[in-house]
């Protein structure tokens, strides 16, 4: 190892068995001393950096950049902690690179200032960090790749579908009774699949119309949101006696229409799957730390909690069309909207005691 005559025996000890390659330096950036860790990670021989420029254990383009930096902290003495985040590049002695971490620290000796450099080899970290950014990135293409598909898709296949649609209608009304009634079945049957049809690409279109659709956040006053979605639902309202109170709402930055249709989304679903009361719908919002988290509350049939997360798969139904007429895609565009707001969606629910939909949005 080099030695240092600044650093007694008892020191130089304990440099020799840290678990970190450690360098010191002195002012004018001169290695003094070395570990065996600190030789082995760079490729050197005993001796051999002894009063050598550190700048030769980093990268030639970075090499300007270190030496302002070693002069800002001979002025500051600003000790640097380990595992700040930042990453650094070293050089090894074969001349390839690999990324670091650093620790500085000052020492004071009867010979003057110098610093105590440790390092530690981060490539392991590093490759790791890179193959989940790789990773995450070809998701996220991939994704959105999928989005623009159901959004194309969806829109192209209203154009044939509205042709077979209308003549399908045309078929029914004018030869309906004029052949068996074996052929009037039928047309049914393809009325009836069509229309199911239509809904189905209709929502699918404005489900994907959310994220490949995307506008500048504006600051939305929610209050007025809701007054929006509640007269969007006005008819729906009358109809059902239906009664909705509602906190005094927050201002968020958000996109207005996409926060109507989540309030509409939640509202619509309260009153399609109520109970045998009349319904009531209850709006509270909490402010937490980082978001508002709200509570859509109603008194319908509830569900089942084991459902809590597969309701807001896409399509995900848990009644036939009988039952209940719908696509299955109304929470997945709420979840969608929250998420593109920063926020999460839940459910907490038991079947016949009503449904609490909680989301947060981002302050
Ligand atoms: P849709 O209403 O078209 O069926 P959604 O995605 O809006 O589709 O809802 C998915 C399913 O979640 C519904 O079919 C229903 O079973 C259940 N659900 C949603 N909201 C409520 C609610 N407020 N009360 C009871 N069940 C609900």
């Amino acid at each position: 190892m080099l030695s240092i005559d600044v650093l007694d025996k008892a020191s130089q000890q304990i440099y020799d068995t840290v678990p970190d390659a450690t360098i010191i330096v002195n002012t004018h950036g001169e290695i003094q001393y070395m570990n065996e860790l600190a030789q082995s990670l760079f490729g050197y021989e005993e001796n051999q950096l002894l009063q050598q420029p550190v700048d030769q254990l980093i990268p030639f383009r970075f090499r300007d950049a270190h030496t302002a930096h070693i002069q800002r902290y001979v002025q500051t003495h600003q000790p640097r902690a380990m595992g700040d985040g930042q990453i650094l590049y070293a050089r090894h002695q074969l001349g390839h690179e690999f990324p670091v971490e650093v620790s500085l620290s000052p020492i004071q000796s009867a010979k003057g200032f110098y610093v105590v450099c440790a390092i530690r080899d981060v490539t392991e970290r590093v490759t790791i960090q890179q193959t989940l950014q790789r990773q995450k990135q070809d998701l996220e293409r991939s994704n959105e790749e999928l989005e623009r598909f159901a959004y194309v898709a969806s829109h192209d296949l209203q154009e044939p579908l509205r042709i077979i649609a209308s003549f399908t209608q045309l078929l029914a009304k004018r030869y309906a009774s004029k052949l068996d009634q074996e052929a009037d079945e039928f047309i049914d049957y393809i009325v009836s699949g069509t229309k199911r049809m239509q809904s189905l690409i209709n929502d699918l279109l404005s489900y994907s119309r959310v994220s490949t659709h995307q506008k500048q956040f504006d600051t939305i006053d929610l209050n007025e949101v809701l007054e929006q979605a509640k007269q969007n639902l006005w008819v729906l309202i009358e109809d059902e006696q239906a009664t909705i109170e509602s906190a005094q709402l927050p201002c968020i930055s958000g996109d207005r229409t996409q926060l109507i249709q989540l309030f509409q989304n939640l509202f619509s679903n309260a009153l399609k799957f109520k109970s045998d009361q009349s319904p009531v719908i209850k709006i509270q919002v909490k402010n937490t730390d980082e978001a508002f988290e709200f509570v859509v509350e109603d008194n319908g049939i509830g569900i089942d909690s084991q459902y809590a997360d597969k309701i807001f798969v896409l399509f995900k139904r848990l009644h036939t069309q009988d039952e209940y007429a719908g696509t299955g895609i109304g929470l997945t565009i709420a979840k969608k909207i929250v998420e593109l707001h920063g926020g999460r969606i839940w459910l907490e629910s038991e079947r016949g005691k009503g449904s609490r939909f909680y989301f947060t949005l981002k302050k």
